[in-house]
This record gives structure tokens, C-alpha cells and sequence, in this order.
């Protein structure tokens, strides 16, 4: 079904850059075979999921949305990869984005632009476009995102769908194309908080692979959410609530906390003083990180390599002239700007400095509140183009960029819709770690 659909509806929502669909077929059957000989069969078995074109799975492409790597095939599985596998999945395509998930629309992909199903004129949100275009199209159950500030949530937001930023340690990151290494989470993207829950207990747990994964116990995701421990205390923060907030988003966020109220949950205001530096801090940690990520594309290793170099230096720059779009260039540059000498002190040391307070304000609320509700994003989706400069897009990241910097866990949900049909969604912000009371807060609600 989902491959037919896919043959149906793709061409105008561009959100696969690529299936393969005998291997998808070759899974399918290997879990039909499983089933008929009577196999004990994994919580995915069948399931057919689709996975952002960043996180690798061997022998397919891994092209990031990314001219560089148009014609990379992976030589190995992502760890979330092989934890899906265990689980049955089957892998079916893969997902546009932002190029190397830097942009919030799926507009900055050499593949094209991923359109948003409930209106092809707008954006599918991003960089986890593709993802969320799929499923609220029809054409995978599921899907798992990269969310560096926002881009598993937004998305979400933009389709009506459900999507979950885990705690950072949580997933690991082994195999999965690093764009800013501190901030950088995987999380499912799918239609109710029941599936969200589904796919977490499938990708989380420790990693030798990747250093910064969690030595933690993972709880049955799906099982807590029926354990109800609420009422709970929800804090809504005063900043989110100010300038730039579009009314019909602000309204349908007040229905969601009006329902927590009424069953009971305290609600509290709760202040998130450094809130205003939030983009400034971002753009200067994640610039950074990348355009260190970023110096592995050189032409040699992997990827694209320029044919009209003449010598080693002239292979660096014009492979990254040629592989690189525009967005990731100027990050590249702001980055190495921002850590080279006599400015790393100004820019990078304070930002991280900042990004502490950033933090500490979220743990100095959780001394009040469960949990913080908020909205995802200002505005439900845009439409394509009318992002005049990359300004505007950033400034759209306020809400979802302090989860990443305070490495905390993030849910979007749907909450409503504009009169012109529109989803919007709600965000709820989690203690680290406490995934499990998360969702459940979230499933009260879905
Ligand atoms: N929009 C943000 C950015 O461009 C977040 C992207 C992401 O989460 N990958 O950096």
C-alpha cells in the first residue's frame, strides 16, 4: 500500500529523494516468512518506516540532500538502523531534507523542495520535511528525524503529526550525518503519541559507538503511557507567549492548556529569562560545530570531487564550491568565523556561557513544574519563498533551539488547526531523561 501510494502522490510532495523498492519488498516478505512460520515477532515487525536521508543504511544512498554526496552509498548501518532492523522494520526510502539538515523548510535540498500535504503551496516545515511529508501523505507509518533546534518538531507541527526530540544521550548518533555534534538527537516522527512511543523503545539505549549515548534503563515507552501519574504541574513560559506569535497558534496552544487544566493539572507560569539570546547563542554554536563537521567533504575521502582541479588545494575548494549549497556555505563561513582567534572569545566562549544560563533556566523551572508547554513554532507552515533572508528563518527556531541547547526532551503535537486548514502544534518539554512521563503527559492530550 505504501508503495503504491508513494508511486501516486510523490511526484507532488517530493518527499522521498529515493526508494528502492525491491529491497523494501525483500523485508516485507522476510517478516510474512517470519509470521507463517510462527517466529516470535519484533514490536516493527513489517512496518514499513522511512528514514531522513541522513541516517545510514547499508548499501542505499546517503546523499544529506547534498550535492556533495549525490552519489554516496553507505557502507554500513546506523546504529537506530540496526535497532529497527532488530525490530522488524522495513526500510522504505529515503527521506528529503535540508541539505545536511540545516534550514527549517526543506527548501535548502539539491534534491528540490518537500511540499506540505495539506497545502503543496507551503513548506513540510524541516530539516525533517520529508519525514513528516511521508507519513502525513500516506506513504510510510512512520519515520525517524534528526532534530538539531527543532527539526523533528517543527516539521511535526507543520503535518499534524506527532514528533520527539529525545533527551541528548538518549539515541545514539552512530552513523548518522553530524551537523552540529552537541545539539544533534534522533527521534520518530508518526501519528500519535502511542507510535511515537512505539519507535523510541525501538531506537534508544546505549552505544559503544557513539560516546556521548547514556548508560541509562530504558523503561517499555509504550507501557508507560498507561500507568497515569498525573495531574501534573505544567509551566507555560511568558516568553513564549510575546511578540510574533501568530493569534490563531496562540489560541489553539491556550485549547491545549485549557484540557490540561480541566483534568486537573496545575498550570503555572514559569519565566525563561534568557529566552531573547536563544537565535544569537544557537546560530553561533551550531555555525560552528558545522563548519567543523563540515571540513571531512574535501574531495578526498567520500563524496563529490571537483574534475576541474589542477592540484590538492584547488581539489579542496572547488569540490566544496561545487558540493555545497549556499545555506551550508554560509554557515561554514560564520562558523569558522566565530572560532577563529580573536573572536573566539567574544562569539564562541560567550555564546557557550550563555547557552549554561540557557540551561539553568530550564532546570530552575523544573523546580516548579513536570513539564513547560509551549508552541512549537510562531506560525503554522510558510509558504515556499517567502523566507526573503536566512534572518527570517532563524528567527523561526525560537521555540524549539533552547530544548537542544539545555539537551532536553521535546514532543510536538497537534492541537488544532487555522480556518484556512492549516495544522498547528503544541510543544511539550520534558525533564532529561524522563521520556516515559513525557509521553505520557502527550497521550492524556492525543
Ligand atoms: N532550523 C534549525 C537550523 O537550521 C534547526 C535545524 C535542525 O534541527 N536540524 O539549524
Amino acid at each position: 500500500a505504501c508503495i503504491d501510494r508513494t508511486k501516486a502522490v510523490d511526484s507532488r510532495v517530493g518527499a522521498f529523494n529515493s526508494f528502492d523498492e525491491a529491497a523494501a519488498l525483500a523485508q516485507a516478505r522476510a517478516s510474512d516468512e517470519r509470521r507463517a512460520a510462527g517466529k516470535t515477532l519484533g514490536p516493527l515487525d513489517g512496518i514499513p518506516v522511512g528514514l531522513k536521508d541522513i541516517i545510514s543504511v547499508k548499501d542505499q544512498p546517503l546523499t544529506a540532500s547534498s550535492k556533495m554526496l549525490a552519489n554516496y552509498i553507505s557502507p554500513y548501518d546506523a546504529t537506530v538502523t540496526r535497532k529497527l532492523r532488530e525490530a522488524g522494520a522495513v526500510f522504505w526510502g529515503r527521506l528529503n531534507l535540508d541539505e545536511f539538515a540545516m534550514g527549517s523548510s526543506t527548501e535548502n535540498s539539491a534534491m528540490g523542495p518537500t511540499n506540505n500535504p495539506y497545502d503543496l503551496a507551503r513548506v513540510a516545515g524541516g530539516s525533517s520535511g520529508g519525514s513528516a511529508a511521508a507519513i502525513a501523505a500516506g506513504e510510510v507509518t512512520a519515520a525517524l528525524g534528526t532534530d538539531t533546534g527543532g527539526s523533528i518538531r517543527q516539521p511535526a507541527s507543520f503535518c499534524n503529526l506527532v514528533g520527539l526530540k529525545p533527551t541528548y544521550g538518549l539515541v545514539s548518533r552512530y552513523g548518522v550525518s553530524a551537523y552540529a555534534s552537541s545539539l544533534d538527537q534522533v527521534g520518530p516522527i508518526a501519528r500519535t503519541v502511542e507510535d511515537a512511543a512505539i519507535m523510541l523503545s525501538a531506537i534508544a539505549g546505549h552505544d559503544p559507538l557513539d560516546s556521548t549515548s547514556i548508560l541509562a534503563e530504558i523503561p517499555d515507552y509504550r507501557a508507560a503511557l498507561h500507568q497515569k501519574k498525573g495531574p501534573w504541574r505544567l509551566g507555560v513560559p511568558k516568553e513564549y507567549f510575546g511578540d510574533g506569535l501568530d493569534p490563531e497558534v496562540a489560541a489553539a496552544v491556550q485549547t491545549a492548556i485549557n484540557f490540561y487544566k480541566n483534568q486537573g493539572c496545575e498550570i503555572r507560569e514559569v519565566s525563561l529569562p534568557h529566552t531573547e539570546y536563544g537565535i544569537a547563542v544557537y546560530y553561533i554554536v551550531a555555525t560552528a560545530e558545522c563548519s567543523s563537521n563540515m571540513a571531512r567533504f574535501d574531495g578526498i575521502r567520500y563524496g563529490h570531487r571537483s574534475t576541474a582541479a589542477t592540484d590538492a588545494v584547488d581539489i579542496y575548494s572547488k569540490t566544496r564550491a561545487e558540493g555545497f549549497g549556499e545555506e551550508v556555505k554560509r554557515r561554514i563561513i560564520l562558523g569558522t568565523y566565530v572560532l577563529s582567534s580573536g573572536y573566539y572569545d567574544a562569539y564562541y566562549l560567550r555564546a557557550q556561557k550563555v547557552r549554561t544560563l540557557i540551561r539553568q533556566d530550564f532546570i530552575d523551572a523544573y523546580k516548579q513544574v513536570d513539564a513547560i508547554i509551549a508552541p512549537t513554532s510562531p506560525t503554522p507552515a510558510f509558504l515556499k519563498g517567502s523566507h526573503k533572508t536566512p534572518l527570517e528563518a532563524y528567527l523561526g527556531d525560537i521555540y524549539t533551539i533552547g530544548v537542544n541547547m539545555a539537551g532536553l526532551p521535546g514532543l510536538s503535537m497537534p492541537c488544532g488547526f487555522t480556518q484556512t486548514g492549516l495544522p498547528i502544534g503544541v510543544q511539550l518539554i520534558g525533564q532529561p531523561f524522563k521520556e516515559a512521563e513525557l509521553l505520557s503527559i502527550a497521550h492524556a492530550y492525543d
